[in-house]
């Protein structure tokens, strides 16, 4: 089988489709790392994404006017979107229940956290084969098909049962536990030994990689590990699996030059003009538990406490994007954080400066680049986390190299940025605090060579080098290995009425058609 086409697999599509009033629905360019990560790669090269739109929790939406907005969307994304349907039943037992309350906490080392209902597991099995019944009808052998991240473990798995051979690569974007961990999880054969019918395994960090192998060698016995470097073979009853660890990462160059940009310095510099005379430092994260910012707010109030000369003199901007509200559990989680800024504010404020400047948003990509730059420190402390993308961006919009970034040993980028990050034990409140204090006092030379080693680092391991590592192992190709897309313009006709994209960043004016946009591959 010769791959040269790329197809993505992924619980979501890269865009998300919203409900704005009944009966109106509106498509929207979806967020988060991977399609941070993987937009460009499809846009540039052709290609399809396979995933949920995101609809069917909420009100039912007609699958036909569905797949029609989509139409429009692809031409607008660049690359075929192709929607999996799923039912409310399942959004709430595959996804909220098996893939963000087992899996999720799980994985994270927060068993404490996981539901483990027998329930879920059936439905995630159920989704898993839907998702393989719609790689198998819009792939063929020439494709090489590419899955992502906890909630399609399963789908190598059904298109071998179902009889459907293809290249097949799964990455993880999310840490894989220990052990002691992993075997908590009452179908964890199932899911070792779904994750092996993969002809490629990768993971974020060598760590995970390592616990991965672990699991392999403890719970199956018929499966034999060789090979210790950067890839290594694993060989089953049924085949062999390569496995190895792809620390994911972002376009560094495109972070650059915007950071670089008019429009962004001038944003930067209203955001300095608000918060005069003062070192600003930043946190922004999803609304999750596994971010650890409850314990980085006391964290940042304990360096204030024991640190007086810090006080008036030191700001923490805090961006918190809401995620997963409907959850009582993160509802619980906004409010605990809320309490503490307003204690945290309510004790130390001043006349003239206020401790912590709280956003509950999503932000625009110009605003959090304008952070990115007007603020000196980003501290960034996950209590575990496979990758975070926002500590590599802050470095790559660090374009003056004064920055200084607090980073948490348990974030996957820990393993790549150690030796120009000042990292830190996230449980260990005292030592955040005097990172804290450390990197409001570094001098500017130590800044410059730790910021300029973190950045080459990233600029030489982008998010370009990254897929070319996978897809070199998986299929011993390059992306310039895979034909260019056709680049055409669509007419405004073409685009249609339903499928207008809504940048919701832009007060939900209809985006421009893009100049590199691909016809549909079907
Ligand atoms: N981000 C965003 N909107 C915001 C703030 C951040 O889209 O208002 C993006 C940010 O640029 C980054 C991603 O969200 O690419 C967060 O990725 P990360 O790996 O740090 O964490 P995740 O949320 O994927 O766990």
């Amino acid at each position: 089988m010769k791959a040269t086409r790329l197809t993505v697999v992924s619980n979501r599509l890269a865009i998300a489709v919203d409900q704005q009033q009944k009966g109106q629905w509106t498509i929207r360019p979806g967020s988060g790392g991977l399609v941070t990560a993987l937009g460009p790669v499809l846009r540039d090269r052709g290609g399809q994404w396979i995933g949920w739109t995101g609809a069917g929790g909420q009100a039912p939406i007609d699958a036909a006017f569905l797949d029609e907005l989509l139409a429009n969307g692809s031409r607008e994304t660049g690359y075929t979107l192709r929607p999996v349907h799923l039912t409310a039943d399942e959004v709430q037992k595959y996804y909220h229940g098996f893939s963000n309350e087992i899996l999720w906490p799980l994985f994270h080392d927060l068993p404490s956290r996981c539901n483990f209902d027998p329930t879920y597991w059936q439905v995630y099995d159920r989704v898993n084969v839907k998702f393989a019944q719609a790689v198998a009808a819009h792939t063929n052998g020439e494709d090489y098909v590419w899955v992502h991240d906890y909630h399609l473990i399963l789908v190598a798995h059904y298109l071998k049962t179902i009889g459907v051979e293809r290249r097949t690569g799964f990455f993880l974007h999310i840490p894989f536990p220990p052990l002691d961990g992993f075997i908590k999880l009452p179908w964890r054969f199932q899911i070792l030994h779904a994750l092996l019918r993969y002809d490629l395994v990768g993971f974020q960090t060598m760590r995970d990689r390592r616990n991965f192998m672990d699991c392999v060698r403890m719970l199956m016995p018929q499966a034999r590990i060789t090979g210790h470097r950067h890839i290594a073979h694993c060989l089953t009853p049924e085949q062999e699996v390569l496995i190895g660890a792809f620390p994911i990462s972002i376009d560094f160059k495109q972070f650059a030059e915007a950071a670089a940009s008019e429009e962004v310095q001038e944003h930067a510099w209203i955001i300095h003009a608000n918060l005069p005379e003062r070192q600003l430092v930043l946190g922004v994260d999803r609304l999750d538990y596994t971010k650890g910012i409850p314990l980085r707010l006391q964290a940042f109030a304990n360096a204030l406490e024991r640190y007086p000369e810090l006080r008036g003199k030191v700001t923490l901007v805090q961006v918190v994007v809401p995620s997963r509200e409907e959850v009582p559990e993160y509802e619980a989680l906004k409010r605990e954080i809320e309490r503490l800024v307003g204690e945290i504010n309510g004790r130390f404020n001043q006349v003239e400066w206020t401790p912590i400047h709280y956003i509950y948003r999503s932000l625009s990509q110009k605003e959090l680049l304008a952070y990115y730059r007007t603020c000196e420190i980003a501290l960034i402390t996950p209590l575990k986390d496979g990758m975070n993308l926002v500590a590599k961006e802050f470095c790559a919009c660090s374009i003056d190299n004064n920055g200084v970034l607090i980073l948490s040993e348990f974030a996957g980028a820990a393993a790549q940025l150690h030796s120009g990050a000042l990292l830190v034990n996230p449980f260990d409140i005292v030592g955040t605090g005097d990172a804290i204090r450390r990197a409001c006092f570094m001098d500017e030379g130590s800044r410059r060579n730790r910021m300029a080693k973190m950045r080459r680092s990233i600029q030489r391991h982008d998010i370009f080098q990254w897929v070319n590592a996978f897809l070199r192992t998986g299929i011993h190709k390059d992306l310039d290995q895979f034909p260019r897309a056709e680049l055409f313009l669509p007419t405004a006709e073409q685009c249609g009425s339903h499928g207008k994209l809504e940048d919701p960043l832009s007060g939900g004016r209809p985006q421009q058609p893009g100049s590199s946009l691909a016809p549909p591959l079907s």
